[in-house]
């Protein structure tokens, strides 16, 4: 078995954005796609606290949950087609019976970004661009880049 990258995709709403949330805070916010998976990136700055972690920590437990589903999905295939030729091996054998049944997989929930009550404003400082509430819009943002007010 060897490495084998788990592919997923997070669908970003219709501006293009995609949740992340605080692991400090638990507030979230929407940075833009292409924005955010440029290689330099390597933490964020939360909006609203201001403190920095690793961008995977950012993401959102909706993701970690299907991130882990498709992983268990992708054993349990494993697991399965394993026990099948366990089956095939021992059959017609009248001392050693095998009995195996087939794992059930997960269903994997799509996660699917809806658009709600927010606006986007320009971190001037990075050029780039960040999507919150209203009120936290007018409370003051940290830039997730850089980390200035
Ligand atoms: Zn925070
Ligand atoms: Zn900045």
């Amino acid at each position: 078995m060897g490495d084998k990258i788990i592919k997923f995709q997070i669908l970003a709403d219709s501006d293009g954005y995609v949740t992340f949330q605080c692991p400090y805070c638990s507030n979230t916010f929407k940075l833009r796609v292409d924005e955010c998976q440029e290689d330099e990136v390597i933490e964020f700055f939360c909006p609203y606290c201001g403190l920095a972690d690793e961008p995977s920590s950012f993401l959102n437990n909706e993701i970690i949950q299907l991130a882990m589903d498709k992983a268990e999905n992708y054993f349990i295939d494993i697991l399965n087609g394993f026990s099948k030729n366990l089956d095939r091996s021992f059959r017609g054998n009248k001392m050693i019976k095998v009995k195996t049944n087939k794992i059930p997989k997960k269903g994997e929930k799509e996660v699917f970004e809806v658009d709600s009550e927010e606006v986007i404003s320009e971190l001037k400082c990075c050029s780039r661009h960040i999507k919150t509430t209203i009120s936290a819009k007018e409370s003051g943002l940290i830039c997730p880049y850089c980390g200035v007010r």
